[in-house]
């Protein structure tokens, strides 16, 4: 596995994700038990609402505040560190679209440390990384990775762990744009308004991981090196693996299309394409008759 490579000295101090967390009695959710896991991955990555059965229900009041993440100053330390490598990335994503969308503010990551509370429920490495709409807030338990590298047979490399960000980050402009509120949940199924949503924050991150290398800190320093063409097999590796279909055939079960909610890795590993191959004008996913999509 090759690792996608912070410039050491690049400067990555500047960034404003919190860490968050404690244990899930302590905010209390219900307890999340190893079957709860299970059910909460598969739940993570076909969007099944099964909250009932773990009791991850939003809770009165959601845990704020948080603290900076420490150590977190160069490239060097991004490169050592996972949940610097997701803070130091947030600003590459941040400037990013900065650069491209009028108006763009940018969303809050939580790194979230065991388990913490959100206006969406309990964000934890059991859930997976989400976006939380009325908190503008990414949540992303860096040990979910490797649970994504063990349940999930990908690498889940860094490269990997960044493009997972930069999707949940695309979740946040179809907030700012208006996206999610025009295409409401509208069930589930291969050409749902909820595949395209997933499939055009896919997108997104594929735009991004293409111009990862671009975007520079205040001494003009580039943040990445330009991925390798190794690392960007290796996301799209991550991509593949979070299909509806490689998810319901790797828990055993029986690949049905109408309950797909995030799209099939074919779907998924080639709107990440378009968005790679032809930035973010091109992944309009709304338009795009069921078919082709
Ligand atoms: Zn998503």
């Amino acid at each position: 596995m090759t690792v996608v490579t912070f410039n050491d000295n690049a400067r990555v101090g500047g960034n404003t994700a919190k860490r968050r967390g404690g244990t899930v009695a302590a905010i209390g959710g219900g307890t999340v038990g190893l079957g709860a896991i299970v059910v909460l991955l598969i739940q993570a990555f076909t969007g099944a609402d099964l909250s009932g059965l773990v009791g991850g229900g939003a809770p009165a009041s959601p845990q704020t505040g948080g603290e900076q993440i420490a150590s977190c100053e160069t490239g060097q330390d991004a490169n050592r560190d996972d949940a610097c490598r997701l803070a130091a990335a947030s600003l590459n994503i941040d400037q990013f679209w900065a650069e491209r969308l009028d108006g763009y503010r940018e969303p809050q990551l939580i790194i979230v440390d065991r388990a913490t509370s959100s206006s969406c429920g309990t964000a934890s490495n059991s859930t997976g990384p989400f976006y939380c709409p009325p908190d503008e807030a990414v949540f992303v338990d860096p040990t979910f990775f490797s649970i994504l590298r063990d349940q999930f047979d990908t690498t889940a490399g860094p490269l990997a762990q960044l493009y997972v960000l930069a999707h949940e980050y695309g979740h946040h402009v179809q907030n700012l744009t208006g996206v999610m509120q025009q295409y409401p949940n509208n069930g589930t199924g291969p050409d749902s308004n909820g595949v395209r949503t997933e499939l055009q924050a896919d997108c997104y991150a594929g735009a991004w991981v293409a111009a990862a290398g671009e975007q520079v800190d205040e001494n003009g320093t580039p943040y990445l090196q330009p991925p390798t063409a190794q690392q960007i097999t290796d996301a799209l590796s991550a991509a593949a693996a979070v299909g509806d279909d490689h998810i319901q055939a790797e828990s055993g079960g029986v690949v049905n299309p109408e309950s797909f909610t995030h799209g099939s890795s074919e779907q998924r590993t080639r709107w990440f394409d378009v968005g790679y191959d032809t930035g973010v004008n091109a992944c309009d996913t709304f338009s795009v008759p069921g078919q082709n999509l």
